[in-house]
């Protein structure tokens, strides 16, 4: 009997959760996992919040003797360079050729440059290479220029701020992640941050960047000159789809289109994590997801199919973003925001906004209220019926919403 051979592809959390599923699980056969990076897999979100403001330590997924303990073979530094999935192999970048019975893709994203944004002082953030020359510069920067009021523009900005570094903050739209939360919880972080003493620039973006003798000269949209000792980039990512896509896999939504168990449209290639188009039963239709969580379910989700089980990922995404002292947290899909069900108040800055439709929540953005996303993320493919003036009734604890007897579910 010959033995089976999983090789993973991406050196992120996603690969690291399908390496320790597939063990978990009973696989057997050899796991190999081929990382471009050179370290072994660790989590980015610390990268633009602790890790540039208290001690520049790697959280991992696993203990770095967790792979040779459970024999998963770490192949880092190593690029996969060409897919044949015809011969089911992959090129690597030191010209061997790896043989494989099931491979798993998961390549993440990379940051979307910025034409002309290069070289020197301007950074990107995404590995902890990046995050550490941020954060080298970090301690002797007097001023930092941010474009972009993402995720990574908020958190980087304050993180900045906690170490005294004078922000701006240049975002297009009218307030910062205003596509993610809506312009009314978009306004509250935009507060929230010019309170620390963020410079935020909505409705503004940057049209060039000079080098002057001591720093950066940017110019606006709006014709002004803002100086800055550096700068980061943060206007979004692109999913590393190359390897599949050129190999011929299917693409979609930006990402590699899977099916719900993490098939890609190739025979015995799986993809998972932030470069994952899935098929999501409970919606129906196909989502790509850049979050954490996320990443990890569906590798543990891909090893579990891998190692004989069959079962769809059917899972609530979920996600959050720590700013200063705040936490936000999202679960499910938001729809329109202007008829969003507000638990708590705005102003006090501790709250839910639930997207309610014909009685079943659909998803919740809260600030400050874990337990609210936890209750409502149970709820979202459970049954359950509630009224707007339930959800904002804050005497009524979310979990007495949630009807044992009903058994239909509908996403
Ligand atoms: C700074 C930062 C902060 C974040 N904060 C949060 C947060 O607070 N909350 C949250 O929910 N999410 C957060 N995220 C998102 C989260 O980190 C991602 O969703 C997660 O890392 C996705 O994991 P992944 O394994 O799919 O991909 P990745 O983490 O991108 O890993 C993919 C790996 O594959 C490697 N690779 C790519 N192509 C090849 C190839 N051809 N050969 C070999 N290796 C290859 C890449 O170099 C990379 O190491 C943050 C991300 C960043 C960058």
């Amino acid at each position: 009997m010959t033995t089976k051979r999983c090789v993973l592809v991406g050196g992120g959390v996603a690969a690291a959760s399908a390496a320790a599923h597939l063990r978990k699980r009973g696989f057997d056969g050899d796991v190999v996992l081929v990382g471009e990076e050179t370290a072994a897999p660790y989590e980015r979100p610390p990268l633009s919040k602790e890790f540039l403001t208290g001690p520049p330590e790697l959280v991992r997924p696993l203990t770095p003797d967790w792979y040779a303990a459970n024999g998963v073979e770490l192949r880092l530094g190593v690029r996969a360079v060409a897919l044949d999935v015809a011969g089911r192999s992959v090129g690597l970048s030191t010209g061997e050729r790896l043989g494989y019975d099931d491979l798993v893709l998961a390549t993440g994203v990379r940051p979307r440059r910025l034409s002309g944004f290069d070289g020197e002082g301007v950074h990107y953030l995404r590995t902890a290479a990046d995050a550490g020359r941020l954060r080298a510069e970090l301690a002797t920067a007097r001023r930092i220029a941010i474009l972009g009021a993402g995720f990574i523009g908020c958190e980087v900005a304050a993180s900045a701020t906690a170490l005294g570094t004078q922000v701006t903050l240049f975002e297009p739209e009218p307030a910062p992640l205003a596509r993610v939360l809506g312009a009314a919880i978009g306004a509250v972080l935009m507060d929230i941050h010019r309170e620390r003493g963020v410079e935020i620039r909505p409705g503004e973006h940057v049209t060039a960047l000079d080098r002057g003798r001591h720093g950066f000269v940017l110019t606006t949209s709006r014709g002004d000159r803002v100086e800055a000792d550096l700068v980061v980039v943060g206007i979004g990512s692109v999913p590393n789809v190359e390897l599949g896509q050129d190999a011929g896999l299917a693409v979609a939504n930006g990402g590699l289109a899977v099916d719900e168990y993490g098939r890609t449209s190739a025979p015995h290639v799986y993809a998972a994590g932030d470069v994952a188009a899935q098929h999501h039963p409970r919606y129906g239709t196909r989502i790509r997801v850049e979050h954490h969580d996320t990443a990890v379910r569906q590798g543990a989700n891909v090893a579990a199919n891998l190692a004989g089980e069959v079962t769809p990922f059917e899972e609530a995404h979920w996600f959050w973003s720590d700013q200063y002292e705040h936490s936000l947290q999202s679960t499910g899909r938001m729809g329109a925001f202007d008829s969003v069900v507000l638990r708590g108040r705005l102003a006090d800055r501790s709250f839910s906004a639930f997207s309610l439709v014909d009685g079943r929540i659909q998803g919740v953005i809260s600030l400050n209220r874990p337990g609210d996303v936890l209750a409502a993320r149970r709820m979202l493919f459970a049954p359950h019926e509630v009224t707007a003036e339930q959800l904002a009734d804050e005497s009524l604890p979310l979990k007495r919403l949630m009807p044992r007897t009903k058994t239909a579910s509908r996403a």
